[in-house]
């Protein structure tokens, strides 16, 4: 397989921030809005499937002895543990989406050269930023920990114990995000077309510029 490098024209982009804040939510609007742009980096993931996700399309969902066996394999770029389950984006979902046999996370592929999305928790932020891959990173933040809360309950997809788990971790995101936000982009996920419009014009304005017409 060859080496994963950056390339301006599609440098791939990192969506991160607590769970519950709203990212997959404004990445489907992205997607939505931009059909023939983008593809989504499918991780894998240990955890088991919510009701409306689809394996292959909104992660490949493995047993622990597979994704262990990935990792003895290097086969990811990113991998780390959150809430009791191991999530990873691995080398081949990448070049996959550069190769344009990536997913559109709404469902169907994307069909030639796409900018590659991923949706990440922090610790895999910090190796993607030390990869080759020179990401952009966008983290969104909730207005406050009691709206992310009621966001994370509101989906009534995640049970008690997970709702905790993932409470407790936002701080450290949340903390993350002003240490070393410093040079991407943080948008407040506050009202959703408000954030919707800001993230759309910060994720358009860099592909314009580095995009060939
Ligand atoms: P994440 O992918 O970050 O875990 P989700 O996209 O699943 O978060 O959003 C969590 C819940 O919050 C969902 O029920 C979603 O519909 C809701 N939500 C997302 N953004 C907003 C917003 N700006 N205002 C109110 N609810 C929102
Ligand atoms: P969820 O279980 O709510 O889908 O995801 C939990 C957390 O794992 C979220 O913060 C999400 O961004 C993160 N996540 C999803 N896929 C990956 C991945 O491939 N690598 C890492 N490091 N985090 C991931």
């Amino acid at each position: 397989m060859a080496p994963i490098s950056a390339d301006d024209r599609f440098r791939a982009i990192v969506f991160s921030g607590p769970s519950g804040t709203g990212k997959s939510t404004l990445i489907k609007r992205l997607f939505a809005a931009h059909p023939d742009l983008f593809g989504f980096s499918v991780s894998h993931a240990t955890r088991k499937p919510r009701p409306g996700e689809v394996d292959g399309t909104h992660y490949h969902f493995v047993s622990v002895e597979k994704f262990e066996a990935m990792i003895a394999d290097n086969a990811f770029l990113e991998h780390a543990k959150f809430g009791g389950n191991y999530y990873g984006s691995s080398k081949q979902a990448v070049q996959d989406v550069a190769e344009g046999r990536g997913k559109d996370i709404n469902g169907g592929t994307a069909e030639g050269k796409r900018i590659c999305i991923f949706d990440i928790e922090m610790e895999g932020v910090k190796q993607l930023k030390r990869s080759s891959l020179n990401p952009r990173i966008c983290f969104i933040q909730p207005p406050s920990l009691e709206i992310l809360e009621q966001r994370l309950r509101g989906r009534g997809d995640t049970d008690e114990a997970s709702v905790q788990k993932r409470l407790a971790q936002a701080k450290n995101e949340i903390e993350y995000c002003k240490s070393e936000g410093k040079n991407d982009k943080v948008i407040i996920n506050d009202d959703l077309d408000r954030t919707f419009r800001e993230l759309d014009e910060w994720v358009m304005k860099d592909i314009s510029k580095t995009t060939p017409t």
